[in-house]
Parts: structure tokens; sequence; C-alpha cells
């Protein structure tokens, strides 16, 4: 038994055994035997797969949702996480970087 409860239980990459359909795009996408994809499991207990160009948003917005809890307890100190926040000062070019 872990000492650290897992978050995301739910979610895991599996190396499919056979062909899986993309759940996004159903009909384009195909994972084939031997791909890696990504299964997230519902709460009914389904789970959909997902190939790797549609996990990369998913596991991106889970990053960004894990970062906003982790904001909300105060875990992220700014500029720790965040790129080019004040290390150097580049004048003019305020780019690289989302709002927080
Ligand atoms: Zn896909």
């Amino acid at each position: 038994m872990p000492a650290i409860r897992k978050l995301l239980r739910h979610a895991k990459i599996e190396t499919a055994g056979g062909k899986r359909k993309c759940h996004r795009k159903q009909d384009e996408h195909k994972i084939l035997k031997g791909d890696a994809c990504l299964v997230i499991r519902d709460a009914d207990g389904r789970a959909k797969n997902y190939c790797v160009e549609c996990a990369l948003p998913i596991l991106d917005q889970a990053r960004d949702d894990l970062n906003a809890l982790a904001a909300e307890l105060g875990l992220n100190e700014p500029g720790s996480v965040a790129p080019s926040a004040g290390s150097h000062h580049v004048r003019g070019s305020t780019a690289a970087g989302r709002e927080p």
C-alpha cells in the first residue's frame, strides 16, 4: 500500500495489444498494435483510449489542473515553475509563458 494517495488512478499508459480506437477521433485516429496510448477509466468503469496526439493536450490540461491546485495551497513559488519570470530582464519582449 502506498503511503501517499495516488490521485490519477484512472489514467494510465498502455501498450495496445491490438487495434484500438482513439476516443476523441474515433474515425480518424487509429491506435495500432504496439502503440502506446492513454487509457482513462470513467467512474462507470468504462475505459477510453486516446492516441498519443490526443493524449498530450489531456495531460497538459491535467498538469494545469494540478498546478492550479498546488497554487491554491500556495505551493507554487512564482518563478520556480514559470520560465523566465524575472531571472533576467529582456526589454520589449514579454513573450514566452502563459498568463497565470
Ligand atoms: Zn487521437
